[in-house]
């Protein structure tokens, strides 16, 4: 009888030997007992009303050049992204309160938002367009906007804040704040609002795709450029995303996402 309980006893033991040893190899990613390396995931958020930076493909899943570039930078870095989709407006509260590690969103750098998160080094030159439709005659650029007219633009962005400026100066009737671009296009396409105020490359890929319905006017009106933002003050991931960035210009990646959703490549003449 007591032969028996040894034998159950040793064979418990050696099953919890067993289990343990499987625990220890699930949480590490290296064959060295020291280093105890795991793959990180982190949690990359972004607004998908922004072709070809971010968009959704036909079975709704998040695509665009933001994605590629992260995927890409994730694999150059050795971590792994999820990507998850919000308002333009939400993306900087989910990194503060630790909801989001990295914003991808062909965000531009400004002094405010520089306040709340931490940028990388830019990877696109951008600025804001006036959008209006084909046969537009009247509207020749932002100084030809005037008192009887709405302007649309999307939600917490820069395009936002230009139209809320024009309203405030007197110039215009109304900026139409609405939640994503897809809807700014809607109202003008409907002539709810005479212009849009939108991002250059955004609007250049959407005439591409819907030509003859939309021009752009006038000069482009500010010359800010996109970034990805982590958490003020996490350095290492900062680092990790401008050491990515860097490599993947300097092998040809970043070229190839950039022929891949037709927008220039700003690293190109350097
Ligand atoms: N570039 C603009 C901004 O940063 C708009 C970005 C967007 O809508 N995804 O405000």
């Amino acid at each position: 009888m007591k032969k028996k309980m040894a034998v159950k006893l040793a064979v418990l033991g050696l099953c919890a030997v067993v289990a343990l040893a499987f625990t220890a190899c699930g949480s590490s990613s290296s064959g060295n007992k020291n280093s105890k390396k795991t793959t990180k995931t982190y949690t990359v958020v972004t607004e998908p009303t922004f072709p070809p930076y971010d968009t959704t493909d036909k079975d709704g899943n998040l695509t665009g050049f933001d994605m590629d570039m992260v995927k890409a930078i994730a694999k150059d870095q050795g971590f792994k992204v999820k990507f998850k989709s919000m308002e333009f407006q939400s993306l900087i509260p989910a990194i503060q309160s630790g909801n989001a590690d990295i914003i991808a969103a062909g965000m531009n750098v400004d002094k405010d938002r520089s306040k709340k998160v931490d940028f990388s080094n830019t990877y696109c030159d951008a600025g804001l367009v006036v959008m209006v439709k084909k046969d537009n005659a009247t509207i020749k650029g932002e100084e030809s906007l005037t008192k009887d007219m709405k302007v649309a633009s999307q939600t917490g962005t820069s395009g936002a804040t230009e139209c809320k400026n024009l309203q405030k100066k007197g110039q215009i009737k109304q900026a139409v704040i609405l939640d994503g671009f897809d809807t700014c296009i809607m109202q003008l396409q409907n002539g709810d609002v005479n212009a849009v105020i939108i991002d250059k490359p955004v609007a250049q890929n959407y005439m591409q795709k819907h030509s003859g319905k939309f021009k752009t006017v006038g000069k482009t009106l500010d010359a800010e450029s996109y970034a990805m933002a982590v958490k003020k003050g996490n350095t290492a991931l900062k680092k990790q995303l401008n050491d990515g960035l860097k490599n993947i210009v300097k092998n040809g990646k970043f070229q190839k996402i950039c022929d891949k959703w037709g927008v220039g490549n700003k690293f190109a003449s350097k």
